[in-house]
This record gives C-alpha cells, structure tokens and sequence, in this order.
C-alpha cells in the first residue's frame, strides 16, 4: 500500500538525491512492519544498497524505528504468549 503513494518533490532519507521509492527502514525480510514510522523516501540507489539489511542510520528517525521494532519482539502478541504458557 505505502508503495503507491507518489513521491513529489521528496528527498532520499538517507543521501537526499530525488527519491523514487519508500524504503523500510527495518526491512520486512526482518520482521519490520508497513507503519509510517518505518517508511522513509529513498533513492533507487540507497534502497537497493541497503536491501534486506538491519538499518545503520543513526538518525532519530531510523533509531525510533528499530527501538519500536525491539519493542515488537521483545514483547509479543497475546496469541504468542498463550503459545508459550500451553
Ligand atoms: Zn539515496
Ligand atoms: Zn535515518
């Protein structure tokens, strides 16, 4: 869904050449969710070369988003925790 907004006038997150794609911060392939705290504007050029890799960005931005994605498994779902307790 976050992948059809159109992108006007908005710069790469992490080198800010003209973006032409939203890169998820911490990637799916890792767990990382679609939530805009997740989803920045990037370049064809730095989504491509940070792939499927944890996030080294230290921006706030980034960094608020791998503290929620901690957050998500440190503490997990209800249906997770009664998998656990059966
Ligand atoms: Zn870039
Ligand atoms: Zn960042």
């Amino acid at each position: 869904m976050s992948q059809k907004v159109p992108i006007v006038g908005e710069s790469c997150h992490y080198c800010a050449a003209p973006a032409t794609t939203r890169d998820h911060i911490v990637p799916k392939a890792l767990g990382g969710k679609d939530g805009a705290y997740n989803i920045v504007p990037s370049c064809m050029f730095c989504n491509t070369q940070k792939a499927d890799d944890y996030p080294t960005c230290t921006c706030p931005k980034c960094q608020r988003a791998v503290v929620a994605f901690e957050m998500y498994w440190n503490h997990p779902t209800r249906e997770e925790q009664a998998s656990w307790a059966s």
